[in-house]
């Protein structure tokens, strides 16, 4: 089992396969323009994949696929496929826009992938655009239907957003409850890429928009994962990612790789090592020997403290992949 520092075992790796999207969302990479491609020295899926084997070999039982737009990579059903392949009861998930998974949901259930996220935070189409600057709601609900329907397990991120669509927060989760699928409300995380105009809501602000409609029951964490869950009084789960508050990185037990090899400890820390001349040369030893560095600089608690007065972070979440 893998341990970092702090005695925190680490079992969850975050795959970042690209930083390049098809969507110029508020709270992420607002003012690039659409034609923007950031100049990325790709790690190819062959070398990835290495490095994952050997991660699952050390005892990483959880891998989820993001970016950037992670279904923008050619060839992402084969990369799932490897991963499945090698071992087919990895807890292999995807974080995606959704747009373009009216054309890939079904490859991707037939590659192996289990579950996916679909980041959905309007049901107006005016106000989808507004968030991600480009029309898009239209094809991202049909990207959840053909999900639902491939037979992938689905679940729902939602970011309220002050003004913008913190009136449909009640909206989206009975729009997931009559569907079977549950939503994660996710605090919008203050960084310096982000649109400054932007705010978010705390996670009691947005319990309070449930509260209008629902009475609530706090469940609890479910093991190492950042969500929090709650019971309406009709039996639907949501989740709450509340990082604002004190007790987030306690149980933290992930890791993220960036599409570029570099291995980032923590989504706030900037000190990230590179994996990719390991991989690169076949030296499977010297990438699994920087991937126990990595784990044992990991900090106790990230250094995103602007509510305690410290800096806020520069790392933009296309970066790392969230
Ligand atoms: N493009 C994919 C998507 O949007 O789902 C995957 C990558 S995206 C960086 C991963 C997740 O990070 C999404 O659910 C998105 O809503 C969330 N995210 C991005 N910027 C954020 C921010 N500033 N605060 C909170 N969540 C953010
Ligand atoms: Fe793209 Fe996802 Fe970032 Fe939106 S949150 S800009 S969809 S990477």
């Amino acid at each position: 089992m893998l341990k970092d520092g702090y005695g925190r075992a680490v079992d969850y790796l975050r795959v970042s396969v690209t930083q390049r999207c098809n969507f110029r969302c508020q709270y992420c990479m607002p003012d690039k323009p659409f034609s923007w491609l950031p100049e990325e020295n790709l790690l190819s899926f062959e070398d990835m994949f290495l490095f994952i084997r050997a991660a699952i070999d050390e005892g990483i039982t959880k891998i989820r696929i993001t970016g950037g737009e992670p279904l923008l990579r050619a060839d992402l059903d084969k990369f799932i496929y490897m991963i499945h392949s090698y071992k087919n009861d990895i807890d292999l998930s995807l974080t995606t826009n959704g747009y373009l998974l009216p054309k890939t949901a079904k490859r991707l259930k037939e590659a192996g992938l289990k579950r996916l996220n679909v980041s959905l935070d309007s049901l107006k189409p005016k106000t989808a655009q507004k968030i991600a600057q480009k029309d898009i709601l239209k094809d991202v609900l049909k990207g959840i239907d053909k999900a639902l329907e491939a037979g992938l397990k689905v679940k729902i991120n939602m970011v309220p957003l002050k003004g913008i669509n913190d009136d449909e927060i009640v909206d989206i989760l009975d729009f997931c409850k009559e569907r079977g699928i549950e939503v994660r409300f996710i605090e919008y995380m203050e960084n310096k890429v982000a649109k400054e105009q932007i705010s978010g809501l705390f996670g009691k602000e947005i319990l309070s928009k449930v509260k209008e409609k629902y009475i609530i029951t706090k469940i609890g964490r479910e093991g190492s994962s950042p969500s929090f869950s709650y019971l309406t009084n009709d039996g639907y789960k949501f989740g709450l990612i509340d990082p604002h508050k004190h007790d987030f990185c306690e149980s933290c037990n992930r890791i993220r790789l960036s599409a570029e090899g570099f291995l980032i400890p923590c989504l706030y820390f900037d000190e990230a090592l590179s994996i990719k001349d390991a991989v690169q040369k076949g030296d499977i030893e010297a990438a699994v020997s920087i991937l126990k560095d990595v784990l044992r600089n990991k900090p106790e608690k990230n250094r995103w403290q602007e509510d305690e007065g410290g800096e806020i972070s520069s790392r933009a979440f296309y970066e790392t992949g969230g």
